[in-house]
Parts: structure tokens; C-alpha cells; sequence
């Protein structure tokens, strides 16, 4: 079923008893050519284009709980592509381009909206290390635009620039950047890799590996083994539990991160925007709730809930900024279970085991990453080779230290 606007009106008029499933609901095969594990963004987009974009059939995606529980339907929906390094820059412009024709590729609203991140600099030395990634994104075809205070204020005129604890003196903006309906994305591609075939099995968690003369044969499930030629693993927050399973242990820590909805409030951020003397990121959500989030909890958890000491410390960034946020409600917070790498940057890579591939390490920005992760992946997955934007992205870099420091903060996971 396609969705359009003549369809929305036609179920209108006759009592909406046309909309089908927007995914089958299927029990697993007994094998497959291709299991993916995991059902959030990064699962569901390779799934996707494997089936599109390599033709691949006989795939499944399994998830051990529902589609779009996981990271993919927690995160501040923040995307971007201004990253430094070459390593990422092209790889997370290239996810940027994906996503600006995404809703027409898959018929589905994510409410795509470039509405523009501004990250704002509040000294000299962050003046220039802002100028040094704007051109590096500029290099790479990115947008970046370095704004004085004055063209900040016309965007944010409550700002208060030059008398607050933390002046600002400036912004490094990028108009193409924005934020998209998190959960929406899951269905969309949910549906998508659906109608291409794909078998999106749910409450279908993997146990386990077959693994016998260094080749993965399939996997154990809640619901029977199940073979495959090629299993890839996509489990974000939980990788060193699920690749433990298989003797691996990776150079990835999980952490909490939490996000939090102000109540509905009259339009006052236009968009994006990043306070870059603490950590704490600010949008407004089509509802009017102020969306944000700042620092991860700051010690290794698999609980998807965070705890008080947090909730200042980013209400303090905010405050700092937004003093106004002071007289707001909070409506609700969450948190999400996240894989720091140690360099900060994600792996997307073969493993020991032949047949096995592994997807992860997207430390708290690896919504935005989601189609070219997807799209990196199933390439991977198809042909064997890297796609040419994540060459760099190997497991072997922390044995050769060709690590992607994009923040320059070593291997201390809890910073990155
Ligand atoms: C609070 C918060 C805010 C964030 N904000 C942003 C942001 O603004 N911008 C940005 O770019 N990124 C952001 N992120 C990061 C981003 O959400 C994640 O990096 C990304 O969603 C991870 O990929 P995913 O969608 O595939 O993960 P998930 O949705 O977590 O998918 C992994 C899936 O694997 C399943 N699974 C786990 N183990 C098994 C198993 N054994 N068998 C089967 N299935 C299993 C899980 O149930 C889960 O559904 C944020 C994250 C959080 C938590």
C-alpha cells in the first residue's frame, strides 16, 4: 500500500478500514541467506538495502523485543555531518545526502526537517578549532558557515551574548543539518525492507552462535536455531554482550545516555542549537516540548534509565544558556543504553569468525549515521568490501592505532 494524500482522505471517508500492517508479523524460516541482528535503525536500514540495493533475498531481521524500542526511538533525533576528520566527514555527509530524499524513497513522513544546528563558541582557541572543522566539512562538500553574534541574534534573539557567565562569540552553523521523527524512520524502514521481502521477525532475541570450524553457521534463538550464510550484528548498546557470545570482546563500552521533553511551549527555537562551554544540545519538537540532553551517566550500564545527578548537570547547561528553561516543566525523561568505541567512532567490519560481521561503536550520535550505516553495511555484507566511505571504520585500527580521535579525548569512552 502506498501512502499519499488521496489515500489519507479516501480512508477518511470510509471509516479508515483500508490501512493494512505497515510489516508483516512472520515466524523465522529455518534459514536464511542473510540474518541481521538487532531491529533498530542500523538493523533495518542494511536489511533495506540489501534488498534494494543488492538485490538480496532470503533475509531476515531479528529483534529481540519491538521495532523501534531500542536507541533508534530514544535518541534527540539530532543529524549533522560536521565532523572533522576524514575518516567520518565523508561518511556522515554521505548519510546527510540519504537522508534528504529518504521520506520519497520510502513513501514515509520521518518529518525530515533541515531546519539547521548551530554550535555555539564562547572562545578564541574554540573559535578556531570551529573554523578548522568548518572548512573541513566545507573540503568534504559539506555546508558550514561561520556566524557573528550579530546573525546569531536574529535567529535567537534572547540570547544573551555578551554578559552571560559563559559570553558567546560566535556560531559554526550548518543549514542542512536538523532532526527527524526518530521512531518514524524505524517504521519507514521497517516497511520498506518488508515490501522488498525482508522477514522482520520480532521478540526473536539471539542467544547464541553456531560457530564450527571458524565459520558462523546461524544463530541460537528464543525461537529455534536459525541458519544463515551471513549473520551481521547490529545490536548498538548491547554489542560486547551479544559478540561475547561468539569469544569476542571489543574495544566498546556501554554507557547511559538520557533525553529529556520539556512541556509544549510557543515557538522559540528555530532550530538545533549546542551550548559549547558544558555539554547540553536544544530543539524544539513540531509539539512545542523542548527537547535535549547533555553529558552519558558516567559509569558502564545496560539499564535503559538514567540517574539525578545527570538530570542537573544538563539542566545546568541549559540554564546557562536558556535561563528562561528555568520556568519550564520537564515532562519526561529516558535513557538509552549506548556503544562507545574507544576512538569515538563506529566499526563497521568483518570479524574473525567467517560468515560473522559486526556493526557498532556509534557512541551517542549514531542516529544521524543511520542510512549510511545501513547502506555501508549491506554493502559489506553483499560484496565482502568496505563501502568507499567507511574504509576506516576496520577493527584493526586500535591494534595499528590509526584510531579516528574525532574529539581528540583518547580512549576514555565515557568522553566521547
Ligand atoms: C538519549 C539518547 C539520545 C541520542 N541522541 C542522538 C542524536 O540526537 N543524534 C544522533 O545521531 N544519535 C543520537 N543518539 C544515538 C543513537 O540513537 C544510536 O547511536 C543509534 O540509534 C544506535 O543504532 P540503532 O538505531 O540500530 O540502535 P537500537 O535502536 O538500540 O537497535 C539495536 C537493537 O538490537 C536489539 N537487540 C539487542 N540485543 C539483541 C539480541 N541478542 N537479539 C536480537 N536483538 C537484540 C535491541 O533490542 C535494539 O532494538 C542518542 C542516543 C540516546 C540513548
Amino acid at each position: 500500500m502506498r501512502y499519499s494524500g488521496f489515500r489519507v482522505i479516501k480512508e477518511a471517508l470510509t471509516g479508515h478500514r483500508g490501512w493494512g500492517p505497515a510489516w508483516r508479523d512472520i515466524d523465522p524460516k529455518s534459514s536464511y541467506d542473510y540474518i541481521i541482528i538487532g531491529g533498530g535503525g542500523h538493523g533495518l536500514a542494511t536489511a533495506y538495502y540489501l534488498a534494494k540495493e543488492f538485490g538480496k533475498s532470503r533475509v531476515a531481521v531479528l529483534e529481540k523485543d519491538w521495532i523501534g524500542g531500542g536507541n533508534v526511538g530514544r535518541n534527540t533525533t539530532i543529524i549533522r555531518s560536521n565532523y572533522l576528520l576524514d575518516g567520518n566527514e565523508p561518511f556522515y555527509e554521505f548519510s546527510l545526502k540519504l537522508w534528504e530524499g529518504l521520506e520519497q524513497e520510502l513513501n514515509y513522513n520521518a518529518m525530515v526537517s533541515q531546519r539547521g544546528i548551530l554550535n555555539l563558541i564562547h572562545s578564541d582557541a574554540q573559535r578556531d578549532a570551529f573554523i578548522r572543522r568548518g572548512n573541513a566539512m566545507i573540503l568534504n562538500g559539506a555546508d558550514a558557515e561561520l556566524l557573528s553574534t550579530e546573525q546569531i541574534l536574529k535567529s535567537y534573539p534572547f540570547l544573551n551574548v555578551d554578559n552571560a557567565r559563559f559570553p558567546i562569540m560566535g556560531g559554526l552553523a550548518q543549514h542542512r543539518g536538523g532532526t527527524v521523527r526518530h521512531d518514524a524512520v524505524a517504521w519507514g524502514y521497517a516497511r520498506g525492507a518488508d515490501q522488498r521481502g525482508v522477514d522482520i521477525i520480532q521478540n526473536c532475541e539471539v542467544t547464541g552462535f553456531k560457530i564450527e570450524n571458524g565459520r558462523c553457521l546461524g544463530v541460537d534463538t528464543t525461537r529455534g536455531f536459525i541458519g544463515a550464510q551471513k549473520v551481521g550484528a547490529c545490536v548498538a548498546g548491547s554489542s560486547s554482550r551479544l559478540m561475547a557470545k561468539a569469544s569476542m570482546r571489543l574495544p566498546i563500552e556501554t554507557h547511559v545516555l538520557q533525553a529529556f521533553v520539556s512541556e509544549g511551549i510557543k515557538p522559540l527555537l528555530p532550530g538545533v542549537i549546542t551550548f559549547g562551554a558544558g555539554h547540553f544540545y536544544c530543539s524544539q519538537s513540531d509539539k512545542g516540548g523542548l527537547v535535549f540532553g547533555g553529558d552519558i551517566d558516567g559509569y558502564n550500564s545496560y539499564a535503559q534509565r538514567g540517574n539525578l545527578p545527570v538530570i542537573e548537570d544538563v539542566c545546568e547547561g541549559g540554564m546557562a544558556i536558556l535561563p528562561m528553561l528555568g520556568r519550564a516543566r520537564l515532562l519526561r525523561s529516558w535513557g538509552g543504553v549506548m556503544d562507545m568505541s574507544m576512538d569515538g567512532s563506529p566499526i563497521i567490519d568483518r570479524t574473525h569468525v567467517d560468515g560473522l560481521y559486526f556493526n557498532g561503536g556509534w557512541c551517542y550520535g549514531g542516529f544521524k549515521a543511520t542510512p549510511a550505516s545501513g547502506f555501508a553495511y549491506a554493502h559489506l555484507l553483499a560484496t565482502d568490501t568496505p563501502h568507499q566511505t567507511a574504509t576506516a571504520y576496520r577493527f584493526d585500527r586500535f591494534a595499528t592505532g590509526r584510531m579516528i580521535d574525532e574529539k581528540g579525548m583518547g580512549n576514555q569512552p565515557n568522553l566521547h
